[in-house]
């Protein structure tokens, strides 16, 4: 049946940097609805991986398979870039605005601004947001199209606690909407509330993917702790 079938799946993805195995055959499946926390030390390869799910990039080896597309045949799946980058000079609302060119849907920006809690910046210019409300609106961005799948590569980094909480609170709401959420972070306590399964990356393979406390218990958190790295 439709709802079987994962919102995202990639299978056997393998990546080489020069001689570097950064990825050595990970499979993934999200189902809509789910959110998966992707964690690992600095340089694990999440960000690679992410590029991946998000069609930024092909790995050497491996598929991915999005379940749901635009009308332009396009993969619905929205990405927030670890270091997203957008024009100073535009308005929250056109720098929404600009990307809603690329997408085959009627974007309806001034909805996405209020998904994202932006409603009252959308006439303020990009330059003079604050780190946290451009977070925001990278998220609103990754928002642009209605995607069925959002990759979020570090969405939280940087952000103060109250910031977190807002994200990682928005981040639900997409997931109970029946988005399918897949996100990288080093904030263990946000993750262990909100994801719905955890995965592990080390050495190119993933070592665990289980629910948030299975993989505490499996892993320890004291090693966890380590695989969030050291922004922890
Ligand atoms: P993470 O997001 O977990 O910190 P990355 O996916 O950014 O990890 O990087 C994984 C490894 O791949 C690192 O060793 C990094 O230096 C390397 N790498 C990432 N992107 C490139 C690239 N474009 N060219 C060469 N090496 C890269
Ligand atoms: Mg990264």
């Amino acid at each position: 049946a439709e709802g079987d079938r994962p919102a995202i799946a990639a299978a056997d993805l393998s990546h080489a940097f020069g001689d570097v195995d950064v990825l050595d055959g990970v499979s993934l499946s999200v189902a809509s609805g789910e959110i998966v926390a992707l964690v690992g030390p600095n340089g694990s390869g999440k960000s690679t991986l992410l590029r991946f799910l998000a069609r930024v990039r092909a790995p050497d080896e491996g598929t991915v398979t999005v379940a749901s597309t635009d009308a332009g045949g396009r993969a619905r799946v929205g990405y927030l870039p670890q270091q997203p980058g957008f024009r100073a000079g535009f308005s929250a609302a056109d720098a929404l605005e600009f990307y809603a060119q690329f997408v085959d849907e009627d974007v309806n920006v001034a909805e996405v601004l209020e998904r994202v809690g932006l409603a009252d910046a959308a006439d303020r210019r990009v330059g003079a947001l604050s780190g946290g409300m451009t977070r925001l609106l990278g998220l609103g961005r990754a928002l642009v199209g209605d995607p069925a799948v959002v990759v979020l590569d570090e969405p939280a980094s940087g952000l103060d606690p109250g910031m977190v909480e807002r994200l990682f609170d928005i981040v639900s709401a997409l997931a109970d909407a029946g988005v399918a959420v897949v996100l990288s972070s080093h904030n263990l306590g946000p993750v262990e509330r909100t994801a719905d399964r955890v995965v592990v990356l080390d050495g190119g393979r993933f070592v665990a993917d289980d629910d948030p406390r299975a993989v505490v218990e499996s892993v320890g958190a004291a090693d966890l702790q380590t695989a969030f790295g050291d922004l922890v």
